[in-house]
């Protein structure tokens, strides 16, 4: 069975592992400092904080931001929940506006009809790998005097014009959760070009400390240790050519597989396929989940990101009018693009899909 994803750790990442444990320092140290300050290159020197999660990077990064209740915050409902979750949690609300078709990301007009008077930020999802229509919130945000969170966690060294995630707004949160396109076990990092609030985050996650003992604010302890900065950081040199081969693997798929549509790469995108995401044309679940075990019998593993819309999840459970997000809940369907599937993975993959449309479409 070819799987769908599948992290992938070396010797490298043990013997950095074994290198903390020797060093008897286990949680915040040498190893934190050197991954903050190496992840800093691929995100224009902005200020890195790292997080023991991404959801915790998108928690505190909100409330260094100053959103807590009253405030609301327009997010994709066609994401992972931690998306909403993180807003939820400060006390804010969660506002989901639909998305875009093309590229299934918060659709910038949507967006703008979702703005009220209590709005405070827009927080778009670089879904799949592929930055939202950045240009546009940015200018949204400045038209509307709203912040920009950018839940960068499925984007590592993904771009738009030029600009890499984490380059666009006030703060943006990245994930090393192993099925990401690079891992730490657990981890996340929050980008932002503001002292204040990186000052304010390192606060938040860290007890509200700064001194020992003289503690300035509420905090959490949300902090990532040594042993998870060691192996994101070997991580971290890898992603660069992983992030090569997961484009090689797209292209690929895009020249070999028919019946389906493939993944839309939008003008001045560099898109890095966290993962490869066709839509099939079907009109329930029921029938992508046969479409699912088609390939499953062909050896070929795949993966429905999301199946429910975050708004109706019984966590959130409201009724909201988002067709296009409901359409892409039924009709999406991931499949393997990892950087270690071999030639004759990619074939198997491309071939099993293309028969099964035919077989079934
Ligand atoms: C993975 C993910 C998160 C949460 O990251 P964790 O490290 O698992 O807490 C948030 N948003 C999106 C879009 C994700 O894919």
């Amino acid at each position: 069975m070819i799987p769908a994803a599948k992290p992938i750790i070396g010797d490298e990442e043990r013997e950095a592992v074994d290198r903390v444990l020797r060093s008897g320092m286990l949680t915040s140290g040498p190893e934190v400092a050197a991954f903050e300050d190496e992840f800093s290159e691929y995100v224009g020197g902005r200020h890195c904080i790292a997080m023991n999660s991404g959801t915790s990077a998108l928690h505190l990064a909100l409330l260094a931001m100053g959103i807590g209740s009253g405030d609301e915050v327009i997010v994709p409902s066609f994401s992972f929940a931690a998306t909403a979750n993180a807003v939820a949690l400060t006390g804010a609300t969660p506002v989901f506006a639909d998305i875009d078709r093309a590229t299934f990301n918060l659709d910038p007009e949507a967006a703008r009809a979702a703005i009220t008077p209590r709005t405070k930020a827009i927080m778009p999802v670089h879904l799949y790998g592929q930055l939202a229509a950045m240009d546009r919130f940015e200018s949204l945000a400045e038209e509307h005097g709203l912040q920009i969170i950018e839940d960068s966690a499925q984007s590592h060294l993904a771009a738009f014009n030029g600009r890499n995630a984490g380059e666009w707004g006030q703060t943006a949160c990245f994930s090393f959760y192993p099925t990401k396109n690079m891992t730490s076990g657990e981890g996340g990092m929050v980008v932002t070009p503001d002292e204040k609030v990186a000052r304010m985050l390192r606060l938040l996650r860290s007890q509200g400390m700064e001194r020992r003992y003289e503690n300035e604010v509420v905090g959490f302890n949300t902090r990532m240790t040594d042993i998870h900065a060691a192996i994101g950081r070997v991580q971290l040199r890898k992603l660069p050519e992983w992030t090569k081969q997961r484009q090689a693997n797209a292209a690929f798929l895009d020249a070999n597989i028919k019946g389906v549509v493939i993944p839309h790469v939008a003008p001045g995108a560099t898109h890095v396929y966290h993962q490869y995401t066709i839509r099939i044309p079907v009109e329930t679940g029921a029938e992508r989940d046969a479409f699912m075990a088609s390939l499953s019998a062909k050896g070929v593993g795949s993966g429905v990101y999301y199946p429910i819309p975050i708004h109706r999840l019984p966590s959130f459970k409201l009724t909201l009018d988002l067709p296009e997000t409901e359409l892409a809940c039924r009709r999406v369907l991931s499949l393997p693009v990892h950087p270690s599937l071999s030639g004759d993975d990619l074939k198997s993959v491309a071939e099993a899909v293309s028969q099964t449309a035919s077989e079934l479409l």
